[in-house]
């Protein structure tokens, strides 16, 4: 744990008792504050009083009195639509409002740090999509290289909740944009942002709102170095903003898909491979095709920020390479969950919507599809132009006929549950082709979450793989 320093004897609200609010609440017990915690569900609550913490109930009129600030919780909207009601009254008082990112950088440096040979660094990783792969990514090409390190935030671990630095160490924090919009501290010496598509518009009010919340990682605290994607305009505006000119090589810009060779430092994949370039030179390739945990374009761009980011770390091109191989890419990501006879069983439960669903699919060359659960307005008409390499699709769960409907002359068969689609794809394909769970919906319908959709897959496989 980070004991939060700065609080000794002060009162300080913690709004939302999830697992990364209970965490905040030890750290400011650990650095002397008074906590006053609150939660609006009873739930949460009895969780919290199961765990040892005494509630405040924080929706009493002259609650807020004494205050020194409050924390709140991601999930919680502290602007739009509108702000929780117990935010609004600490905005009316002109109490600070801050979350467990703000203090984690205003307590992580130690006296301590002043024996340290290497200064502890911190890589925070934003964007619409691939935080979570490129964060475990650049934690793994760290733990490879026998640099210490751990990694939290969005991914699972409060950043509170992680253990005080060790000299040398890198902290790999993956930040949403509800965290990096409230952080009232930002530092970090490492800054990512992957790319941007919309999401989340109505806790930004807009794609407006959305790109600025993400930009603060970048502006406020302004890190050693700052990797952007530059796939989208923003990226483009934002690199541009943060560099003198095209050799300030304080900003390293990475692609998926373009040549970027005039700047001071670039990274950029093409064709799957990797290519490092620096004033004019190419400085390192690597061949991205045979990694077996990045596969697809989209995870190309993964491997170009990570790279990017440990190469500003000091790393070098060789060790990042073997680093990639050994990368078994996170659950429900494009893994590669088994494989028989030629044929491949990837699990990309968390393609959640249309976006994410198509990279899954122009990732593989022949497709026995898994899709549908609870569609997305739209459903999947989106998704037409990247159907080519289907062979055929099963379809499950309560989108099935609406996505059969869209498919048109694509092949498929509704099959409703994961049980029969896996069987039915796994008794039909052959060497070569690829069977896929890329739902490209949510998955309530049939199972709590996503997680335990790709878990069900996972487990059809490896029983159709026994038999
Ligand atoms: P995030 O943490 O930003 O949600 P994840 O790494 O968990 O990102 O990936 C979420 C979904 O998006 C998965 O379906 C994954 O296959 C897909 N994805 C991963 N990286 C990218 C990327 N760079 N661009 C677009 N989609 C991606």
């Amino acid at each position: 744990m980070i004991p939060v320093i700065g609080y000794s004897g002060q009162k300080v609200a913690v709004l939302g008792l999830g697992r990364s609010g209970l965490a905040t609440a030890r750290a400011l017990q650990a650095g002397g504050a008074e906590t006053l915690l609150w939660d609006d569900s009873p739930e949460a609550r009895a969780k919290a009083e199961a765990d040892g913490f005494a509630l405040a109930d924080l929706s009493r009129a002259n609650s807020l009195e004494g205050l020194t600030l409050l924390i709140t919780s991601p999930g919680i909207p502290h602007l739009y639509p509108q702000p929780h009601k117990i935010i609004a009254r600490a905005l009316e008082a002109g109490i600070p409002v801050d979350n467990d990112v703000g203090l984690f950088f205003r307590s992580f440096a130690t006296d301590d740090w002043e024996g340290f040979d290497q200064t502890p660094k911190v890589v925070c990783v934003t964007g619409s999509n691939g935080k979570s792969t490129t964060t475990a990514l650049i934690h793994h090409i760290l733990q490879e290289a026998g640099r210490p390190t751990q990694m939290a935030g969005n991914i699972g671990t409060g950043v509170l909740a992680i253990n005080p630095a060790q000299d040398g160490e890198v902290v790999v924090l993956e930040l949403s944009s509800y965290q990096t919009d409230l952080a009232r501290a930002l530092t970090p010496d490492v800054a990512v942002f992957t790319n941007l598509s919309p999401d989340h518009l109505d806790r930004h009010h807009g794609m407006g709102g959305y790109f600025a919340a993400k930009r603060r990682l970048f502006a406020e605290g302004g890190p050693d170095r700052a990797i952007v994607g530059v796939d989208e305009v923003e990226g483009r505006f934002m690199a541009n903003q943060l560099g003198e000119g095209p050799q300030d090589d304080r900003v390293i810009r990475i692609s998926s898909g373009q040549k970027l060779e005039g700047f001071g430092w670039s990274v950029f994949a093409r064709k799957g491979f990797l290519a490092e370039w620096r004033k004019g030179r190419q400085v390192a390739s690597i061949d991205l095709r045979g990694i077996a945990g990045l596969p697809g374009a989209h995870n190309h761009q993964n491997a170009c920020a990570a790279y990017a980011a440990c190469r500003s770390l000091g790393l070098a091109p060789k060790l990042i390479e073997q680093a990639f191989h050994s990368f078994a890419g996170l659950p429900h990501r494009s893994q590669l969950v088994g494989e028989r006879a030629g044929v491949r069983f990837v699990n990309d439960s968390k393609a959640t919507n249309v976006d994410s669903a198509a990279k899954a699919l122009q990732a593989f060359a022949k497709i026995r599809w898994i899709a549908g659960g609870m569609g997305k307005d739209g459903g999947i008409a989106d998704l037409q132009p990247f159907l080519g390499a289907v062979v055929k699709a099963y379809l499950i769960g309560h989108s099935a006929r609406d996505f059969a409907l869209q498919l048109g002359d694509t092949p498929h068969v509704i099959c409703e549950t994961m049980e029969r689609a896996v069987a039915a794809a796994a008794a039909e394909a052959e060497a070569g082709e690829t069977v896929l769970l890329a739902p490209a919906a949510a998955s309530f319908d049939q199972y709590p979450n996503f997680e335990k959709r790709g878990e069900d897959f996972t487990a059809r496989v490896q029983a159709v793989l026994a038999g």
